[in-house]
């Protein structure tokens, strides 16, 4: 299809350039391939003559970018994907996977040509959405089916299953000093490959920064931890490059951005913070995944289940995603805990009823965002209306308005569950 190139396409602008909301190359193909009519699949083909596979796997995404560019005469497409640290970070933190996560209130306020999916969120450090700092979702609200990544892009604001808007939902978790200094470097890293001029940093920066901590390690009482620690994420066959993951680690030892260790390693490792690293023995992402939100999440559910009688008990994948947790980590995690909540969920009442109820959950929850992005106070009588429009009873309304009220209260209240917080990062 080379004979091809001159065919140009419209020169549609990359949404966010030199933001750290920077639209992601992978959203920009959809609107792009919307905007001439197109499927993402045919936009790939005719341009690449490929058979349109999915395009957020990293590496690809950064070599069809390049591709793109040249066909639009937007030179600027590379900064909606890591490119600027493709030599030194290796393409897993893009998280290449078929489900999508987004924020629910970017959806619900669309507009087009300004509303864009960030690059940010594609890190799957990235727990908060960037502009409005509410979790991010990743099921249907009604029908908790999990979304497609290669949706089109008209379609992709509603579930693909039962054509509920995913806009809603949204609640705004109190992050510990640890969490909320994690998506800051997502957004960080996003803003520093977003940058225009922004050149490719070289892997010498990174060797640098990791040799120079290592070599202050050594005369630490935790010696073999940071040693084990630096070395993670190391791929062989990848010319040095490591995850995100462990780029992250590193930096928290130090207390400093990814980006000082990137742009400035020998500044960076030189801090002399090393000694405040003293309880963790295990990477932080591992902590948090394997302790603290796993934590988190079997005290929301045990406390629901406690008060079963009382309110109604929601889709656990719904609101165990807004914990950054998936049903089936938590389910390894405490089992008997899941299949009794799980029991008692699906006997709450009919199962055909269910989608109904937690579609009124998910629209209580958005009305109380709403009210307080209005500077309103909480309604409970637009709360029972909301739940009275889907042809509820009282009682049951009753029950969801509690439910609604206390999940958003225990996540944005903050649990602090687990104390492992280094001090360097506090
Ligand atoms: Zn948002
Ligand atoms: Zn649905």
């Amino acid at each position: 299809m080379s004979s091809y190139w001159w065919s140009a396409l419209p020169p549609v602008p990359l949404l966010g350039l030199g933001e750290a909301s920077v639209e992601s190359f992978n959203h920009y193909t959809l609107r792009m391939a919307a905007s001439c009519g197109l499927s993402q699949a045919q936009l790939h083909s005719i341009c690449l003559g490929t058979s349109g596979a999915p395009l957020l796997k990293g590496a690809s995404a950064l070599s069809r970018s390049l591709t793109v560019e040249r066909l639009t005469g937007n030179p600027h497409l590379r900064h909606g994907t890591l490119w600027a640290v493709s030599d030194v970070l290796h393409a897993r933190p893009y998280k290449a996977g078929s489900t999508r996560r987004w924020c629910p209130l970017c959806y619900s306020d669309w507009v087009e040509d300004e509303s864009r999916e960030m690059l940010a969120i594609e890190l799957d450090i990235c727990l908060v959405c960037p502009i409005h700092r509410c979790a991010l979702a990743s099921h249907c609200p009604a029908c908790t089916a999990p979304q497609g990544v290669t949706t089109p892009y008209q379609k992709r604001r509603a579930c693909s299953i039962c054509g509920t808007g995913l806009g809603s939902s949204a609640v705004f978790p109190r992050l510990d000093p640890f969490e909320a200094w994690i998506p800051a470097q997502a957004e960080a890293l996003s803003q520093f490959c977003a940058t225009p001029e922004q050149l490719r940093v070289h892997p010498a920066n990174l060797r640098t920064y990791l040799s120079l901590l290592s070599a202050q390690a050594k005369s630490s009482p935790q010696a073999h931890h940071l040693k084990r620690l630096l070395q993670q994420g190391r791929a062989k066959k990848d010319n040095g490059r490591r995850t995100l993951h462990t780029l992250l680690n590193a930096c928290a030892i130090q207390g400093i951005s990814v980006i000082d260790a990137l742009v400035r390693p020998k500044e960076a490792a030189s801090r002399p913070l090393l000694g405040a690293w003293t309880s963790c023995e295990q990477p932080l992402m591992d902590v948090y995944r394997m302790r603290v939100w796993p934590k988190r999440g079997q005290l929301l559910l045990s406390k629901l289940t406690a008060l079963h009688k009382e309110v109604f008990l929601p889709n656990p994948r719904g609101v165990l995603g807004l914990l950054n947790l998936g049903w089936e980590e938590m389910c390894s995690h405490d089992h008997d805990l899941c299949d009794d909540y799980d029991r008692r969920y699906r006997s709450q009442v009919e199962p055909s009823r269910l989608h109904v109820l937690n579609l009124a959950f998910a629209r209580v929850l958005h009305l109380q965002t709403a009210l307080r992005r209005q500077g309103r106070r909480r309604s409970r009588h637009l709360e029972m209306r909301e739940a009275a429009d889907l042809g509820l009873d009282t009682l049951t309304s009753q029950r969801i308005c509690e439910s609604a009220t206390w999940v958003r209260t225990f996540i944005e209240k903050g649990q602090s569950v687990v104390d492992v917080v280094p001090r360097s990062v506090r």
